[in-house]
């Protein structure tokens, strides 16, 4: 049977990406242990999450005693020091946590995170950087890519795709990516249907590989 803790989540390291980590989950409605070595950060964060506690997380035995050992998931999110926060990663897959989330801050850190036994790896820098490099030289409102190729992509409606039902335009054999939804000005996102009819103002949620999707968008 999972323990209290085996839904909670711990995250390691309290800096920028490491509180917008708890918080989030904390809006989520995850109870976060939220660990950070200073004692300063520690106080300034202790009335917006609901536990904050002080230690270095390099030592098994504080983690140990923090109880880390029963929580499902732990994310180191230090960056800066690359050396603590490989420590954090072997420490905790010496204690056996089963799913470990680490922060790289380059592609050697990440390799070794992995090799340390991080069981998932995030860049976050490399991913934002990447994903605003496309934003700003395409048409794109916003976008995620998997893997290689496939993209979904939010982008304006094309005028020339506007005023009549969607359903006659065969979007797909004529462009390559499949509308999956729409949002009419003033509404919200809803699936397309074969009647939808875009008009001015009409912004599209559409799949299909990066280049095709940015080709879409350049039309509008
Ligand atoms: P960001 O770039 O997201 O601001 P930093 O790498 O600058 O992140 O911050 C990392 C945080 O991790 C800092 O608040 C630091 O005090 C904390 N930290 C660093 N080493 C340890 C450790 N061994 N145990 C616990 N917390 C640590």
């Amino acid at each position: 049977r999972p323990g209290p803790e085996e839904s909670g989540v711990a995250v390691i390291g309290l800096g920028r990406f490491g509180w917008h980590v708890s918080q989030s989950l904390t809006a989520l409605g995850y109870d976060v242990l939220a660990v950070d070595e200073n004692p300063r950060i520690v106080q300034r964060w202790s009335d917006q999450l609901s536990r904050v506690v002080q230690a270095d997380a390099t030592d098994e035995k504080a983690l140990r005693q923090l109880g880390l050992t029963d929580f499902g998931r732990v994310v180191v999110a230090i960056g800066a020091s690359v050396e603590a926060s490989v420590l954090v990663v072997l420490a905790l897959a010496e204690l056996g946590v089963p799913e470990i989330w680490a922060r790289a801050t380059s592609e050697k850190h990440a390799k070794i995170l992995d090799a340390v036994g991080a069981d998932h790896v995030v860049f976050p820098e490399a991913a934002t950087g990447e994903r605003v490099a496309h934003l700003i030289v395409s048409k794109m409102l916003d976008f995620i890519e998997f893997d290689e190729d496939f993209a979904i992509a939010k982008v304006r409606a094309p005028q020339a795709l506007q005023g009549r039902p969607i359903g006659e335009i065969a979007i797909s054999d004529r462009y390559g990516v499949v509308v999956v939804g729409a949002k009419q000005p003033g509404q919200k996102f809803r699936y397309t249907s074969p009647d939808t009819v875009l008009v001015p103002g009409s912004v599209l949620i559409v799949e299909g590989t990066i280049s095709q999707v940015q080709r879409f968008a350049e039309m509008t």
